[in-house]
């Protein structure tokens, strides 16, 4: 590594490049910071590393989808190939930061470390947090505790394993965790403490080929139940173009028994179903759900309705069958 690191920046929108009318207001535009104006709004930044920036996108994140994911993707794979760069670091929008930190995890194999970040405060607010998670995310991959090839989200102070990252709430700062793991690092003024944990996932990379035969990725959708819904859910979800479907269950992937029932038969017409839960920190194994398991009816484990949604996705995409999509998503149940 030179002595002043060389890192990329890649920015994609969201609050952290967000302006508004006031210091008070969270209301705001995206895009109105671009990212030369982001590294420089940064005091310090420049001592740690040298910092070059480009714009991907100028979006919410809640309008990225597998378009800009696999452009995001690619361009990682090209700068962490480059000898003239030592790491990426992607700014983001929170509410599909999980999304697209797993998504990475899953298809890229980078050759540099890769973090990602974002704000819950726009960068005109009192105690705007953008300019510090920058700072961060920007160290956590300079230095040379963290030179895994691995994905990591940057929050708060705190260094994440990507495809592990939640947001939890909506507007708090401290709106990120990793679960089911901890932090694999704390950031204290300009001292990154590792603890040496692993950023990937266990089967990070597997799905490399479809990034890099630009597969598509087919429709999935997610039923959330609410307390009383019967099988009303089911009955009324045209799932004609979907091959897979995941259920955001109750507790530990529970629901009422018609719709178990309905379940059933959906699994033997060749849609692939994953049971999650509604709650945040999800736990559902094939005791603990109410259809029984088969090879098409497939507990989440760990992995809430979104990442679950997301590895179906990717796992129809390249072509698995069933019974190898429940081994797929029984990493997310053991040996973490
Ligand atoms: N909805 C926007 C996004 O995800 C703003 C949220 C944020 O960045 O905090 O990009």
């Amino acid at each position: 590594m030179a002595i002043r690191p060389r890192i990329q920046l890649l920015s994609t929108g969201g609050t952290i490049s967000g302006f508004g009318r006031t210091a008070t207001e969270t209301a705001y535009e995206y895009g109105q910071i671009d990212a030369c104006d982001l590294v420089a709004t940064v005091d310090g930044l420049n001592h740690i590393a040298d910092v070059q920036a480009e714009t991907l996108f100028e979006v919410g994140s809640e309008n990225l989808g597998p378009v800009q994911w696999f452009k995001l993707a690619n361009r990682i794979e090209e700068l962490t190939a480059s000898d003239e760069v030592d790491g990426v670091v992607v700014t983001h929008g929170t509410d599909t930061l999980e999304e697209a930190a797993f998504f990475l995890d899953l298809v890229c194999r980078p050759k540099k470390p890769v973090a990602l970040t974002a704000a819950m405060r726009p960068a005109t607010a009192l105690s705007a947090d953008g300019p510090a998670n920058l700072y961060q995310a920007v160290l956590a991959i300079s230095t040379l505790k963290l030179q895994g090839p691995e994905i990591f989200v940057v929050m708060n102070g705190q260094v994440i394993p990507g495809w592990q990252v939640i947001k939890t709430d909506s507007v708090a700062l401290s709106s990120f965790c990793a679960y089911p793991g901890g932090a694999v690092g704390q950031i204290v003024n300009s001292n990154l403490l590792a603890n040496g944990g692993p950023g990937s996932s266990p089967i990070a990379g597997q799905f490399h080929d479809v990034l890099r035969k630009g597969l598509e990725l087919p429709n999935v959708d997610i039923i959330s139940l609410r307390g009383g819904c019967g099988n009303r859910p089911i009955l009324s979800w045209d799932g004609t173009d979907c091959k897979g479907l995941v259920i955001a269950g109750f507790g530990a992937g529970t629901m009422p028994d018609s719709l178990a029932t309905k379940l059933a038969e959906i699994s033997q017409s060749g849609c692939v179903v994953v049971v999650s839960s509604r709650l945040s920190r999800v736990i559902v194994l094939s005791d603990t759900m109410s259809p029984g398991e088969s090879d098409e009816i497939i507990p989440s484990g760990f992995l809430n309705p979104q990442k679950s949604a997301l590895l179906l996705c990717l796992a129809l995409a390249v072509g698995l069958n069933g019974s190898d999509i429940a081994k797929l998503f029984s990493n997310f149940s053991s040996n973490l």
